[in-house]
């Protein structure tokens, strides 16, 4: 497979340590509040990359962990930790947060059909493993303690900033406005492995260490976690690319320094979903979750195909109108898949060979899911029968489950159902579907709903479809 590396800003062929095995890390959730649509742009890219390895016959091992300590407001070191924020705001404990946000997360995922990655790690379980490898650094000389916290010594590395050319100078934390110089550094760019004096004197989760009672940086966690489970050699790391600097950055940092070489040659990043204000981000507050789209009538798997439709290596805007396109444009290939007859010849393998090679001619390019999508109307318009047809686009689904041949079996006849159930052409009903249409045209949610609402309690439910909205008796 040919993939980009951020490493080394170019594409490149994925290569493992060991043949056949890639043992691969994502940066999991900071769990202080629900994921929204952009952070599961990055988890919906890397289940396709997973999966697509797996496809080509990789045995993929992925490890994730899950952020419930040490993440502070900003990425450097500064500001309160967000899993404290979260547990002001809803007047509840940090691990009970932490909880309700990884369970929330989950089924976001299941929803989205993103696997579970094999091993799930909360920081919180591997504070023990944390205090080992700061020790390992202060011990190697790369971490000194100073005013109660162990920071790490970025001047000790020949190369710091390795994913980017940045002025050095832009980059000191000490320097980025609106952000206090902690005078405890001896490098502006030193950033902190423990904690046990901070502004924030109240943080909730503390342990004991060698240098008094405290808490994790947020950095170290992923270090750790990947080194306990997979080892000194890691072949593919992940995230979205604001993971890039300084966590990223950081991570190699302190992984090399600690086992004294290259730890993980390829570094895949995804670029963000923006809103036309900018990135869609958790710590604005306002952003869109998967709940939110299935309340206005979407299915999930409709912004699966949103993701899909375009590379993971260009910022994606959402809006409403483009996720209603993707919603018509998987609609009409539900229905086109639902035409197909799987009793209609026996498997063409010649042809199932050559379109599986034409799949792996797109994806293996760098992760092309848009001509994957393209992949699967190439399908239905191939000369061959149903059966081979239904074959290839099972296959395919393998990598891009959209859940295509089961959405389909659903679509074959939803026309009569509507029609069993009550008279579908009551004016009266019709004109509220056409009244509340308009409103939500306008983005009026809020009379869009009360319309909603307002036949639900008569018994009346819609069923938004991407042709339009009909309704059926409850
Ligand atoms: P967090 O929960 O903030 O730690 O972020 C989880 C993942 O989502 C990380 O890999 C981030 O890089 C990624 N991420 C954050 N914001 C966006 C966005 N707007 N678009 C895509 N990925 C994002
Ligand atoms: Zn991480």
């Amino acid at each position: 497979m040919i993939l980009y590396n951020t490493l080394t800003r170019k594409k490149e062929e994925f290569k493992t340590h060991e043949e056949g095995k890639v043992r691969m890390y994502t940066c999991g959730p900071t769990v202080y509040h629900f994921a929204h649509i952009g952070n599961l742009r990055s988890y919906i890219m890397e289940d396709i990359l997973e999966k697509y390895l797996a496809y080509t016959g990789y045995d993929v091992d992925r490890v994730m962990n899950i952020t419930d300590v040490g993440h502070l407001s900003s990425d450097a070191d500064t500001g309160e930790d967000k899993m404290l924020k979260g547990a002001k705001r809803e007047k509840k404990t940090v691990m009970e947060i932490a909880k309700f946000y990884t369970d929330a997360f989950f089924a976001d995922c299941e929803k989205l059909n993103i696997k579970v990655p094999d091993t799930v790690v909360p920081a919180t379980s591997c504070i023990p493993e944390f205090i080992e490898m700061v020790q390992g650094l202060i011990d190697k000389g790369y971490a000194y303690l100073a005013g109660g916290n162990v920071y790490f010594d970025t001047s000790k590395l020949k190369e710091y900033y390795v994913f980017n050319d940045h002025d050095a100078e832009d980059l000191e934390v000490g320097v980025r406005e609106g952000v206090e110089e902690d005078t405890n550094k001896r490098n502006k760019i030193d950033f902190v492995l423990w904690f046990t004096k901070s502004k924030f004197e109240d943080q909730e989760l503390k342990w004991d260490s060698p240098w008094g009672v405290g808490y994790p940086g947020w950095h170290i966690e992923c270090s750790a976690i990947s080194l306990k489970h997979q080892g000194e050699y890691l072949d593919l790391h992940c995230g979205g690319i604001d993971n890039a600097f300084p966590h990223h950055t950081n991570e190699i940092a302190q992984s090399e320094a600690y086992i004294g070489h290259e730890w993980c040659p390829h570094w895949f990043h995804i670029l963000h979903l923006n809103t036309n204000s900018g990135k869609m981000s958790k710590s604005k507050g306002e952003f869109l979750t998967v709940s939110l789209l299935e309340e206005k009538g979407y299915d999930p798997l409709v912004y699966r195909f949103f993701c899909l439709q375009s590379h993971y290596r260009k910022s994606l805007v959402f809006s409403w109108d483009s996720l209603d396109n993707a919603a018509q444009a998987y609609e009409k290939l539900l229905k086109k898949i639902a035409a197909l007859d799987e009793n209609d010849g026996e498997l063409d393998e010649a042809v199932f060979n050559e379109y599986k090679a034409k799949f792996n001619e797109v994806m293996g390019n760098d992760l092309n899911t848009s001509l994957g999508v393209t992949a699967l109307y190439d399908v239905l318009k191939a000369k061959t029968n149903g059966k081979t047809k239904l074959a290839l686009l099972a296959d395919y689904d393998r990598v891009l489950s959209l859940n295509l041949i089961e959405a389909a079996k659903k679509r074959k006849a939803p026309k009569e159902e509507v029609a069993a159930d009550t008279d579908a052409n009551d004016p009266r009903i019709l004109d509220l579907i056409a009244q509340r249409a308009a409103a939500k045209k306008e983005r009026n949610f809020a009379e869009a709903d009360r319309i909603r609402d307002m036949l639900a309690a008569e018994g009346i439910i819609l069923v938004d479809t991407p042709q339009g909205t009909t309704y059926k008796k409850a």
